[in-house]
């Protein structure tokens, strides 16, 4: 892991992000160890530049810029983190997820946890203490209400998948684990079916919605894969060299969109409210 030293560390959004209520994000690492076949950032020049390092200096950095927009009022929560894991296996070494966290609580800031890993359990005495003292927005002091969302997400919840699909994440059981953990410690934690990989783990939505409700997740979100940029092309590889049985359905869906067609959206949705009625699921963080 090369340790390198960033010039920015809170990324301001121009909007509060609909789903996950972030306004901003953090994220303690440059690159991801945990190498989803699937993820955005992939196909993104900047962060291959970087390749994978620890971000050393961003505890000291947050607490800087946090300073400067502490006085215009804190508009959403911090979403750590969006473009890589900020509890993978270097983070028990380096703790600067921890020291993020650390910062955040200081100035009663909002987190929006989003995570793969059972390593968060490691945090819950910060993230309590931030869930008790986060200074939220006026809108969202009554839904949700809470300081501390926990995200955890999830491709599929078969492992011998997941160590194609997620080569370097802990297997999905073990995330099934620690977000019960979590609940049953009091936190607000929902579950991510994100993306969901047409044809190849759309068949798993109805074992995810009941794994969902039989942990007691309190909210979920459900979304197909999207793909762009160099990042599609690199995945529709693996899905020709991995997966090829689905790849003529890849190359009709997505070789001139980044999105599957509505035929298919329209059908995924409608079985995602049909399973969402069935298990009592609460679609989204501040849905129904
Ligand atoms: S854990 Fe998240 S950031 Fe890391 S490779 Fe997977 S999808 Fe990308």
């Amino acid at each position: 892991m090369r340790e390198a030293r960033a010039k920015r560390i809170l990324n301001v959004h121009r909007r509060r992000d609909p789903w996950f209520l972030d306004r901003y994000s953090v994220n303690p690492y440059y690159g991801c160890p945990f190498n989803c076949l699937y993820c955005y950032t992939r196909g993104i020049r900047y962060s291959s530049r970087q390749g994978l390092a620890v971000k050393v200096n961003a505890p000291a950095l947050l607490s800087r810029e946090l300073r400067k927009i502490i006085g215009e009022g804190v508009r959403g929560y911090v979403a750590v983190s969006t473009s890589t894991e900020a509890w993978n296996m270097y983070e028990e070494h380096y703790g600067v997820t921890r020291r993020v966290l650390e910062v955040l609580s200081e100035y009663r800031v909002p987190v929006h946890v989003l995570t793969k890993s059972p390593l968060v359990l490691r945090d819950a005495d910060i993230l309590r203490r931030i869930d008790g003292e986060a200074w939220l927005p006026p809108d969202l002091r009554e839904t949700p209400g809470r300081g501390v969302l926990i995200t955890f997400s999830f491709s599929t919840l078969r492992s011998s998948l997941a160590r194609i699909l997620e080569p370097g994440a802990p297997p999905p059981g073990r995330r099934v684990e620690a977000a019960g953990k979590l609940l049953r410690e009091g936190f607000m934690v929902g579950m991510a079916f994100m993306p969901v990989l047409p044809h190849i783990t759309d068949g798993e939505l109805e074992e995810m919605a009941r794994t969902a409700s039989r942990v007691g997740a309190r909210y979920v979100f459900f979304s197909p894969l999207t793909l762009y940029g160099e990042g599609k092309d690199l995945f529709l590889y693996l899905v020709k060299k991995r997966f090829g049985e689905a790849y003529a359905s890849y190359v009709g869906m997505y070789a001139r969109r980044s999105f599957p067609l509505r035929q298919y959206t329209g059908l995924f949705y409608r079985k995602v409210r049909e399973l969402s009625e069935k298990y009592g699921l609460k679609i989204g963080v501040t849905g129904e």
